[in-house]
C-alpha cells in the first residue's frame, strides 16, 4: 500500500508517495521555518492531496503518513520534544491528531537524520548491513546509527542523533545545544561564515569577495590555492574526520555513510576522512568502509514505509 511521506527541512518541506521501496513521485513546498509549522500544515495537506490526485493514487488506498522533523521525537507518543530555532511551535503540536483529522490516517514521525539513515540502511548504501553509522554534512551535522540490526533510539529518543554534538575541540566554540566545541559548532554550514571571517587571511582572501560564503566557495577557493580557503577546508576536514573516529569508537560500525549537501565535494572529503580514519581509528578487526550515500536527498522519503510499519505494525 502506498505511504505519504514528508520531510520538514529548514528551507523546503519535501513530500512524496512511496510504495514497495520506490518513490513514485515527489515535490516540495517552501518551509518558512522561521514561522510556526502549524501555519504550513494547510499547504502541506493540500500538497499531499494534490500529489495523490496527479499520480492517480486514491487517498483511500494510502496506508498512512510518515514525517521527519529536525528535532528529537518521542516515537511512542509522536510528540516532538524540542525546537532549535526552526518551527518553534513543534513541541506544542500533535501531528498524529492532525493526520487523523485531516486524512483519517495514522502518522509515524521521526528525527530527520535518523530517517535518512533508515532510508540508506533499508534501501541504499547500507542495504544488508547490520552495523552502520550515517552522518549528514549540511546546515548542521546529522548523525544516526544502526547497531546489531537495530536502529539506535535510546530511552528518550535522542541516542545517536546528537552525534554532531560530540566535543571535538575542548574549549572551542559555544554551541546553541549548551555544550562547547561540538563538531557542529566547529564545522557546519551554519558556522562556516564565522569560521572563515575569524581567519587572519580572510580580508585578503577570495572568500571575502564571494557573494555566498558556502562550502562550495571554500572548496573552490582552496583548489585555487587561496590561503584562507585552504585553512578553512583543512580545519573542516579535520573536524569531520575526528568526529568520524569518535563515532567509530562509540558504535563499532562496519560501514560509515556520509551524505548531505557539502558532499558535492566528495572527491576531496572522502579520501581525507578515509585516510584520517585509517591512521587514527582503533579497529584491530579490520577497516571500516566509508562510502557516500546512495539515495541522496530522497533517503528520508524512502524510509517512510519502514517507519510506518515500525510505529504502526500490520
Ligand atoms: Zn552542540
Amino acid at each position: 500500500m502506498p505511504v505519504l511521506v514528508c520531510d520538514a527541512g529548514a528551507t523546503r518541506i519535501k513530500f512524496g508517495i512511496v510504495d514497495n521501496g520506490q518513490v513514485l513521485a515527489h515535490d516540495s513546498i517552501p518551509s518558512r521555518s522561521e514561522g510556526p509549522l502549524a501555519m504550513r500544515l494547510p499547504d502541506l495537506a493540500a500538497a499531499l492531496r494534490g500529489i495523490c490526485r496527479m499520480n492517480d493514487v486514491p487517498l483511500e488506498s494510502v496506508r498512512g503518513i510518515s514525517m521527519s522533523v529536525p528535532s528529537i521525537v518521542d516515537v511512542r507518543t509522536g510528540r516532538i520534544l524540542a525546537e532549535y530555532g526552526r518551527f518553534r511551535d513543534m513541541p506544542t503540536l500533535d501531528l498524529r491528531a492532525w493526520a487523523r483529522e485531516e486524512f483519517g490516517k495514522p502518522l509515524a514521525i521521526e528525527n530527520d537524520a535518523r530517517m535518512a539513515c533508515i532510508g540508506e540502511w533499508r534501501a541504499g548504501a547500507g542495504r544488508g548491513c547490520d552495523n552502520m553509522v550515517m552522518i549528514t554534512l549540511g546546515t548542521g551535522l546529522g548523525v544516526s546509527a544502526v547497531m546489531e540490526g537495530r536502529l539506535v533510539r535510546g530511552v528518550h529518543g535522542q541516542a545517536g542523533i546528537l552525534g554532531g554534538h560530540i566535543t571535538v575541540k575542548y574549549g572551542g566554540t559555544p554551541c546553541p545545544c549548551g555544550s562547547i566545541g561540538c563538531a557542529e559548532s566547529e564545522a557546519s554550514s551554519k558556522v562556516l561564515a564565522a569560521v572563515a571571517r575569524a581567519h587572519p587571511a580572510f580580508p585578503g582572501s577570495a572568500l571575502a569577495r564571494e557573494e555566498l560564503l558556502d562550502f562550495a566557495a571554500v572548496f573552490r577557493t582552496a583548489a585555487a590555492g587561496d590561503a584562507c580557503g585552504l585553512a578553512v577546508r583543512e580545519h573542516s576536514l579535520q573536524v569531520w574526520s575526528s568526529l568520524a573516529v569518535s563515532l567509530i569508537h562509540v558504535y563499532d560500525p562496519e560501514l560509515f555513510v556520509i551524505g548531505g549537501g557539502i558532499m558535492a565535494s566528495a572527491d576531496v572529503i572522502l579520501p581525507a576522512v578515509r585516510s584520517y580514519v585509517e591512521r587514527h581509528a582503533n579497529t584491530p578487526w579490520g577497516k571500516v568502509t566509508i562510502v557516500p550515500t546512495a539515495l541522496g536527498d530522497t533517503a528520508a522519503l524512502v524510509a517512510g514505509e519502514w517507519l510506518l510499519q515500525d510505529q504502526f505494525p500490520q
